[in-house]
């Protein structure tokens, strides 16, 4: 496994990472999350990924089972937890990012987690409805409590980014560690273009998700089963509409032939090719078995096959690079 540094933080992430967003507490048993945090620890990642939303709270509590039941040690892997959506009880205070809701969110994933503190703890979206300020305070006190060891934003926009950023700088506190954006090769635009800023002058790291845009880019959509997918999940209608619109199939299947060409799955090409962006901390990887797990482990071989000419073919057919 290779690890990296989380921007410019002493935090180094597995490239490859593992998340729980609709599988955890969901789609797949306990059963089956076990296994595949165990091939994932195995395999050298070192980070799980996990929100307040998630399942509504689900998704932490099977987590933090299944790392206390496989007792390993606390300095061997870093755990997150998100603060905006709330769980099961919404309520005028038990979502967004005011003061009130941030604490005792922590405190809640503290204990679903069963963990003494969260290594990453990310503001899920931006609430227009809090000032950046309050909960730019809120996040220093929970560091100082020793509740959390770094923070970070998730679909900030640059300019929200930077303005938690300078907040921190006026007041001497610790601003922004990393952003958790979509990035894949159907969506760009936020990592390759919106914060290169902030890569270079404020060293922000970066956790990225939907590396394969919710499994159009493994290529299995262009043969058409959406049966036993999180696409034929309830309530996912939403995702399963904007996964499979026509533009995107059709560039899943010509980027099927290049990979074919290559000799190498879909998934891998697609995982390989987000791990080539050096702003790119780390890649989150989603799995609902464990075959699908242990493939996209394996896609840093992918990388050295990335040649520019490779590159340029997968742009010809992409058509997605940002212009800056
Ligand atoms: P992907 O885009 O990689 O999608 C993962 C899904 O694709 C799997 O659950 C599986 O779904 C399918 N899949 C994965 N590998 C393969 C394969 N080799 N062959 C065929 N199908 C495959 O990532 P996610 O969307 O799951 O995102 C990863 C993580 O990022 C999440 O778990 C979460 O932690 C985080 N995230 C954060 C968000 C945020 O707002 N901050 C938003 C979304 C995710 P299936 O078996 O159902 O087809």
């Amino acid at each position: 496994m290779e690890y990296r540094r989380l921007g410019k933080s002493g935090l180094q992430l597995s490239a490859l990472s593992l998340g729980s967003w609709l599988t955890f507490g969901n789609q797949i048993s306990d059963q089956v999350a076990d296994e595949l945090m165990g091939v994932a620890y195995d395999a050298g990642v070192n980070f799980f990924d996990n929100a307040e939303g998630y399942a509504e709270g689900k998704s932490e509590e099977v987590m933090g089972r299944i790392l206390k039941s496989h007792g390993w040690e606390r300095e061997s892997y870093v755990v997150s937890s998100k603060v905006f959506f709330g769980t099961e009880n919404k309520g005028p205070n038990r979502v967004g990012l005011s003061r009130k809701h941030v604490i005792e969110a922590c405190n809640a994933a503290l204990k679903r987690l069963q963990v003494d503190y969260l290594d990453l703890y990310f503001c899920h979206r931006p609430d227009k409805n809090t000032p950046i300020e309050e909960t730019v305070f809120a996040m220093n006190t929970l560091l100082q409590q020793g509740k959390i060891l770094y923070w970070g934003t998730s679909e900030w926009s640059a300019t929200e980014i930077m303005e938690a950023i300078s907040i921190a700088k006026q007041y001497h506190l610790i601003g922004p560690t990393m952003e958790q954006p979509q990035y894949n090769l159907l969506e760009r635009t936020k990592l390759e273009k919106d914060y290169q800023l902030l890569f270079k002058e404020h060293g922000l790291g970066t956790t990225i998700w939907s590396p394969l845009a919710s499994g159009l880019l493994s290529g299995k959509y262009t043969a058409g089963a959406v049966k036993d997918t999180r696409l034929d999940l309830k309530g996912m209608e939403w995702l399963k509409e904007s996964v499979l619109a026509e533009e995107n199939l059709k560039k899943a299947q010509q980027l099927q032939g290049l990979a074919d060409e290559l000799g190498v799955p879909l998934a891998k090409l697609s995982l390989a090719w987000c791990l080539t962006n050096p702003n790119v901390s780390t890649v989150i990887l989603g799995a609902s078995k464990t075959e699908q797990l242990k493939e996209n482990l394996t896609a840093i071989e992918v990388v050295p096959m990335l040649t520019p000419e490779v590159l340029t073919k997968i742009e010809d057919i992409m058509q997605t690079k940002p212009v800056l």
